[in-house]
């Protein structure tokens, strides 16, 4: 279920127990929000797990009922640009969810080549971000291909085009991704201490630097990666947001590893939260890894290198191994680096 707002609202959300007559319900209320004119009193679905929607002025505000099958789970998340607020009824029996210790189902990952077409994404040195994720992410995908034939590997674009934040996602909620990942490169012409890598997963910071690197991959302002963030606080997915946190951590510490094969020195920014959007609608755990600084003269030179590149196309393949076999967390290796 969609439900299209004309602006970016506040709202709380709620599972109510069945209770006499009335089935288990889901409802979500928004505290100052009037309903469009087309806007069904009622609508009867009937399949999925939903059996019908309900919608009625609660003072101010509205309420918005979802009547539901006794075993079906409802996920709620959100989308940016226009701003909606969607629930997602998996029927009983399909929910699919990661055990947090031993080996976990990869059937199917997405992978995600950032920026494409007139997003070029950031430039230096004569490189431009899109080439490079789209090399990296066919790298990872041969590499997978051959060390797990049992997966499928899809890219969200294959070439260089444009493809939206939103479609990215979309497309691997539509073919039931176990994982997503999504590839970039840093960028910074302020002056940083370090480059190296970085790998995100989908949350809530006050850290500037955070909000602007999500800003500009989002290509937004600041103040509405801030609004946004807000309300996705409210949201908080446990399973999903650990799963994202354990994917992260494998990612993150194998890139780094891959990555100084090449440059032994090649920093550790750490795994960190951020609003960006093209995590912000998966219904998998997801993470977006910076794999480098496109902005350092030592890191741009590397990535034009192909052994720089297979070398961290090779640590993100091996970060998603020790993923889907449940391997226990890699030590957090940013304590013993040197500056
Ligand atoms: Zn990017």
């Amino acid at each position: 279920m969609v439900l299209a707002l004309s602006d970016l609202v506040r709202f709380e959300s709620s599972e109510l127990p069945a209770d006499g007559e009335l089935p288990r319900r889901f409802a979500i209320l928004f505290p100052a929000t009037s309903l469009g004119g087309e806007v069904a009193a009622a609508t009867p679905v009937g399949s999925g797990g939903l059996l019908r929607v309900r919608t009625s002025a609660e003072g101010p505000g509205t309420r918005v009922t979802l009547d539901l099958e006794a075993d079906a789970t409802p996920v709620l998340f959100v989308l940016p640009e226009p701003f909606r607020v969607i629930v997602d009824v998996r029927p009983a029996g399909s929910a699919a969810t990661a055990p947090s210790v031993g080996p976990r189902a990869m059937d199917l990952l997405v992978l995600d080549p950032g920026h494409g077409g007139d997003d070029f994404g950031a430039r230096a040195f004569g490189l431009e971000e899109q080439d490079i994720t789209l090399d990296l992410a066919i790298r990872v995908r041969d590499i997978l291909r051959a060390r797990v034939p049992g997966t499928r590997v899809v890219l969200t674009r294959e070439e260089d085009r444009f493809v939206s934040l939103e479609q990215r996602t979309a497309m691997a909620n539509a073919v039931g991704a176990d994982v997503f990942v999504s590839i970039h490169l840093n960028a910074a012409w302020e002056d940083v201490v370090h480059g190296g890598v970085t790998t995100f997963v989908l949350d809530t910071t006050d850290d500037t630097q955070a909000v602007r690197l999500a800003a500009r991959e989002n290509g937004t302002s600041e103040t509405e990666v801030g609004a946004l963030s807000r309300i996705l606080a409210g949201l908080h997915r446990d399973e999903q947001s650990e799963g994202s946190r354990a994917l992260a951590a494998q990612i993150h510490h194998a890139t780094l590893t891959g990555g100084r094969r090449v440059l032994p020195r090649l920093y550790d920014r750490g795994v960190r939260s951020a609003m960006f959007h093209v995590l912000v609608g998966a219904a998998m755990p997801a993470v977006l890894v910076e794999a480098s600084f496109m902005t350092r003269r030592e890191e741009a030179d590397a990535l034009r290198t192909e052994g720089y590149r297979q070398s961290l196309a090779e640590g993100i393949a091996d970060g998603i191994v020790a993923y889907a076999r449940g391997d226990a967390p890699p030590p957090d290796s940013r304590a013993r680096q040197t500056p």
